[in-house]
């Protein structure tokens, strides 16, 4: 089965956000298959949507992996699930939030997944941590490195870097 590298976006804004963000993390390895490589630093973001909430605590993790794609997302589900997360509203608060945003330089379109996530080159709060990690990296839709879409954004939420990294 090949290992191939993916990218993770973490998200939450309930509770304690750091906590729950190194819980997850935990979790993942804990399933097997994954193999954590690096976590990005943590950035502090604007909720995005109409709903009022806190602030998230966003970052991304680099994972290799011999999980399908499918099996990938079951996982992530899997640790929400494990972690509490209720089914709330679209773009509301939440403990912890798991989405793949790259796997492999894969394009998959299937019933309840889309890599590269839809939101991802829209996004401050996953493009800036995935620059840290990987800005020459291409995003396999558009052609443009990650550095390139992050310029392109227009910024209009607060994205700052939090002090404590996973
Ligand atoms: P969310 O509320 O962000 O957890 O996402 C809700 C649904 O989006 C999930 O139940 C997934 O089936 C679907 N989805 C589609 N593409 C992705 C992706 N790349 N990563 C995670 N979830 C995805």
């Amino acid at each position: 089965m090949p290992v191939l590298k993916a990218y993770l976006a973490i998200g939450s804004n309930l509770g304690s956000r750091y906590l729950n963000l190194k819980k997850a993390v935990l979790l993942l390895e804990k399933y097997g298959k994954i193999k954590v490589i690096r976590c990005s630093p943590l950035y502090e973001t604007e909720p995005v949507g109409k709903v009022k909430q806190g602030f998230f605590l966003n970052g991304v993790v680099e994972i290799k992996t011999a999980l399908k794609p499918l099996q990938l997302l079951a996982v992530c589900k899997e640790v929400e699930k494990k972690m509490k997360r209720k089914k709330t509203v679209k773009w509301g608060p939440r403990v912890i939030d798991l989405d793949i945003i790259l796997y492999g330089g894969r394009v998959i379109k299937v019933k309840g997944l889309t890599v590269p996530h839809k939101e991802m080159s829209k996004r401050e709060f996953v493009l800036k941590p995935l620059v840290d990690l990987n800005g020459k990296g291409r995003h396999p839709v558009v052609k443009k490195s990650f550095s390139k879409l992050l310029k392109e954004i227009k910024g209009e939420k607060t994205v700052k870097k939090y002090g404590k990294r996973i």
